[in-house]
């Protein structure tokens, strides 16, 4: 008898969303919780999961935290749980944290830009006053 295995990786969107002010980018946004696992699967039949591991994305940045695991079971299993910023462990800032940052205005000359420049482009002196 063949016995066909196979381990592939897993990822659910959990069906969790909560209201919060950002920390990294400052703008209102909600949590969004997925986990990722490990699948054997025999004779592609899912049989067996292990290695959970949750994640909270925000909606604001895309900021991805690692959630802690009681927390994130708690939220698998249905239970009505708030997410609080001990739950929490940065793992990746999002792509558009940058670019809500507050600009940043040539004291030479005035211009304002949100771009990350290192000289005013209108009179080329350096931002770094
Ligand atoms: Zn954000
Ligand atoms: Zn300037």
């Amino acid at each position: 008898m063949i016995f066909f295995f196979g381990i592939t990786n897993g990822r659910k969107d959990l069906d969790f969303h909560q209201q919060m002010t950002c920390d990294l980018c400052g703008r209102m946004g909600q949590y969004r919780v997925f986990m990722t696992y490990m699948v054997l699967s025999i004779f592609f039949i899912p049989v067996f999961k292990w290695g959970r591991t949750y994640y909270v994305e925000t909606s604001c940045c895309g900021s991805v935290y690692e959630l802690r695991p009681e927390t994130g079971r708690s939220i698998e299993y249905g239970e009505n749980v708030t997410i609080h910023k001990e739950d929490l462990y940065l793992r990746q800032k999002g792509s558009r944290v940058r670019e809500a940052k507050a600009s940043k205005i040539c004291y030479n000359c005035g211009y304002e830009t949100s771009e990350d420049f290192e000289f005013c482009p209108k009179c080329g002196k350096s931002f770094d006053n």
